[in-house]
């Protein structure tokens, strides 16, 4: 077991990463709060880690609302009476976020809220409740495309995962001698929902695939093995970290034939 005695929130955790990392962690030890603004998917998380023996609860928190995300941390420190691993996983990308003269307001602010305020407010009340427990590990979602551009625009998704890797610095060297561990997870391109369904065609997935070394979309499950390092003891000394989990992507000039 590699989280024994942990309790770890998910949140965005009935699809995709958020899911198959509920599952690993559950299965290393964990007791795992699922959180999610999609119930029935939430909860049928919960139905699978416990059909494999494991722990879980779920919640229903939209994490750009303040009170949302007060209420998810409350609920793990009165369900499992601590909290040890905060995994701000939760984001969305807008089928109409395109480049900046097209990309309408709405857009970019939702972009925003979700996947940047989430974060904010994730660690807001995350940090507190993992300073009761005597420390722990923030885990934020990033992404690749927070370190290269691309000719195929998503501006919004793109500004809010650079933001996400500069909140994570920050607040890695202001919580590093409490015990707290803070890094980002950037992810390639993966094969989940929230990819496949803007490549809807075969062409729009090869213009990827030519990009990424390994030739291949990563798997969820892929990224959940990768959390479970940074949640575990074994990443005890890094902290402020962008941890690219990505086919070679952010390595790469010139892929290979
Ligand atoms: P997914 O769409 O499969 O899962 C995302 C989950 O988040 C869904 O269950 C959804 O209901 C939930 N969610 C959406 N808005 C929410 C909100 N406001 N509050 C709470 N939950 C909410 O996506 P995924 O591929 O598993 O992505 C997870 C994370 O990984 C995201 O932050 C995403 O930006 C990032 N990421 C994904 C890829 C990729 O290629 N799929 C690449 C890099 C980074």
């Amino acid at each position: 077991m590699r989280l024994p005695d942990k309790v770890a929130l998910i949140t965005g955790a009935g699809s995709g990463i958020g899911r198959e990392t509920a599952l690993l962690f559950a299965a290393e030890g964990a007791r795992v709060v699922v959180v999610d603004v999609n119930d029935s998917a939430g909860e049928e998380t919960v139905r699978m880690v416990r059909g494999q023996g494991g722990e879980a609860t779920y919640t229903h928190a939209d994490v750009s609302k303040a009170t949302d995300c007060e209420r998810m941390v409350r609920t793990a420190e009165e369900t499992y009476g601590k909290l040890n691993v905060m995994f701000n996983n939760a984001g969305i990308l807008h089928a109409a976020d395109d480049d900046a003269i097209t990309t309408s307001e709405e857009v970019w602010d939702l972009t925003m809220a979700v996947n940047l305020k989430g974060v904010f407010l994730g660690c807001k009340y995350g940090i507190p409740a993992l300073r009761r427990a005597g420390g722990g590990s923030v885990i934020n979602t990033a992404s690749f495309v927070a370190l290269l551009g691309a000719a195929t625009p998503q501006v919004a998704y793109t500004a809010s995962k650079g933001g996400v890797l500069a909140l994570t610095r920050e607040l890695a060297i202001v919580h590093a001698r409490q015990n707290i561990r803070v890094n980002a997870l950037c992810p390639g391109p993966l094969h989940t929902e929230l990819l496949m369904k803007i490549l809807d065609t075969e062409e729009k997935k090869q213009r990827r695939l030519v990009h990424i070394p390994m030739g291949r979309f990563g798997e969820a499950k892929e990224m959940a093995q990768a959390a479970l390092y940074l949640a575990s003891d074994e990443s005890s000394f890094l902290t402020g970290a962008t941890f690219s989990v990505d086919g070679g992507i952010t390595a790469a000039y010139v892929t290979p034939l």
